[in-house]
């Protein structure tokens, strides 16, 4: 798809009024089948130029209930001008204790699958879809991802890194709008088109570090995707 026609083709499916993200089980982005409304997140996040504005945007923001639970809102960690973006699920224990994304167990594991493809955290940027930690670990609601979506696709635009690895079935959902599993979707490239930026980002889907801790069978798979992300850094390069 050209890079004029991705721009074109997202009004187009904008003005023909899709707002669905999971296929699934569709949900309007504003308003739920439980007629419960999602507090909009007003326009103003398109004007956001930075990550320090994002940050004071999301700190700020009162509406999601995850916030009242959490110590701390944990947005990002790594290069904001990387190529490479990891997006995870929410913020667990440890990284609720200190404000930032994969500190914990999983976090080291995710550290280890970096340096074995030569990366290091300098060299990627990191963030989850949710910012807030669900109390006792919980996997977020769609709700909850609707509602902060937003915050992790203006992420996206402003890091506006040449390639995303999606960890784990919430961030894959999240991005890729759809409810396919990460054992359907791993092992090839997915495109991630955005309304401001005028080309598509390659993602790549597997299995996340936490879900490695219990099912280590699963890391051979995963050190599979992680060289094919390897292989296209050193083709672009
Ligand atoms: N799991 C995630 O998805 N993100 C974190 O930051 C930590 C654990």
């Amino acid at each position: 798809m050209s890079e004029i026609s991705n721009i074109s083709y997202l009004k187009f499916l904008q003005s023909s009024g899709v707002t669905t993200f999971l296929q699934n089980q569709p949900n309007n982005f504003y308003t739920l089948s439980t007629n419960k409304k999602i507090p909009l997140i007003s326009d103003k996040i398109e004007d956001i130029s930075n990550i320090k504005e994002l940050e004071f945007f999301i700190n700020t923001y009162g509406h999601c209930d995850l916030k009242q639970h959490a110590k701390k809102t944990v947005i990002g960690d790594g290069n904001t001008k990387a190529e490479i973006m990891l997006i995870g699920e929410a913020p667990g224990a440890e990284e609720d204790r200190i404000g930032k994304p994969f500190v914990g167990a999983a976090g080291q594991l995710l550290n280890k699958i970096l340096a074995a493809i030569k990366l290091e955290r300098d060299n990627v940027y990191i963030t989850n879809v949710i910012p807030w930690r669900p109390p006792n670990n919980r996997t977020p609601s769609n709700e909850e991802i609707l509602q902060c979506l937003p915050f992790v696709q203006r992420h996206i635009e402003l890091v506006n890194p040449k390639f995303i690895l999606l960890l784990g079935s919430t961030a894959t959902k999240a991005i890729l709008s759809t409810s396919l599993s990460i054992a359907k979707l791993r092992g090839n490239w997915h495109d991630y088109k955005s309304l401001t930026l005028n080309r598509a980002i390659l993602c790549l889907a597997t299995y996340h570090p936490a879900f490695l801790l219990r099912s280590p069978n699963y890391k051979k798979k995963s050190w599979e995707d992680l060289q094919i992300l390897q292989q296209k850094i050193l083709n672009e390069n």
